[in-house]
């Protein structure tokens, strides 16, 4: 599904992504784990099209993405993550679902000037969307609360949420479960094999909690020091000799 090759994204004379290249298999959960500054969520804002990399070329499906911006690559459904901005806190939870389409086409703006029934169809269908999701991520009793109320955990899963508002193929998930405690983090978990198994989502995923990351992901790849150092299962990478010298030594 996604093609990173020989990456290199360089801050002035410093390499944070030093010729890393991944491949993300269709229909995988595909872990990314490293120590701290081993260029992960470089590496991620590179394939994702928010950093364009130094050097190194990213292909989805076979066609060459390199480069493109975040909403191009949206459009493709390859989606990354995003915090909930502070504009948005004080939205409702299902108002922050029903923004993500955006309804910002030809035909949209077409439509909100000749057809106002039909746009009132069309509010009244993203609702209904906002709606499944809600239910699909078990938090269908928060539709009405303001997004700013919610738990860190709670908000991650709304993230989560607005990757399902569109037709996603592959998802990027960025420290997901990074302070969420363990029954938020379940929820998180369940909802992301759910979405693999019974919509066709493919996931990249950096966790620190190996738990976690055992749970979901295969395979795991190993980051340290902008390059790749180890890819392999759960079980493989935690008894990688490299592996363990890489986090130790930091
Ligand atoms: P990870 O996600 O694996 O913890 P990052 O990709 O965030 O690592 O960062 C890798 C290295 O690149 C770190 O040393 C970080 O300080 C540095 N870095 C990241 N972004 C920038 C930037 N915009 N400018 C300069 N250095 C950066
Ligand atoms: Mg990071």
């Amino acid at each position: 599904m996604i093609i990173a090759r020989d990456i290199h994204k360089h801050f002035g004379g410093f390499r944070a992504v030093d010729g890393a290249s991944i491949e993300i298999e269709e229909g995988s959960i595909t872990g990314l784990i490293g120590p701290n500054g081993a260029g992960k969520s470089t590496l991620f804002n590179v394939i994702a099209g928010v950093l364009p990399p130094t050097s190194g070329s990213v292909t989805m499906a076979g066609e060459d993405i390199t480069g493109l911006p975040p909403h191009a690559l949206f459009h493709k459904g390859l989606l990354r993550t995003f915090q909930i901005a502070h504009e948005f806190s004080s939205m409702t939870v299902r108002e922050n679902l029903m923004m993500v389409p955006g309804g910002q086409s030809g035909e949209g703006l077409w439509n909100a000037w000749f057809r106002r029934g039909a746009v009132a169809a069309q509010e009244r269908a993203l609702a209904q969307k906002a709606d499944e999701v809600l239910a699909f991520l078990t938090i269908d009793h928060l539709a009405e609360e303001k997004a700013g109320n919610l738990s860190g955990g709670q908000k991650k899963l709304l993230e989560l949420g607005r990757t399902m508002m569109v037709d996603a193929r592959v998802v990027f998930l960025d420290e997901v479960g990074a302070g969420v405690n363990r029954t938020l983090l379940n929820t998180i978990g369940d909802a992301i094999l759910r979405l693999n198994k019974e919509r066709g989502y493919t996931f990249c995923l950096i966790e620190h909690d190996m738990d976690f990351i055992a749970r979901l992901c295969d395979p795991v790849i190993v980051m340290a020091e902008g390059k790749v150092l180890a890819q392999g299962s759960a079980t493989e990478i935690m008894q990688n000799e490299a592996v363990i010298e890489a986090y130790l030594g930091t």
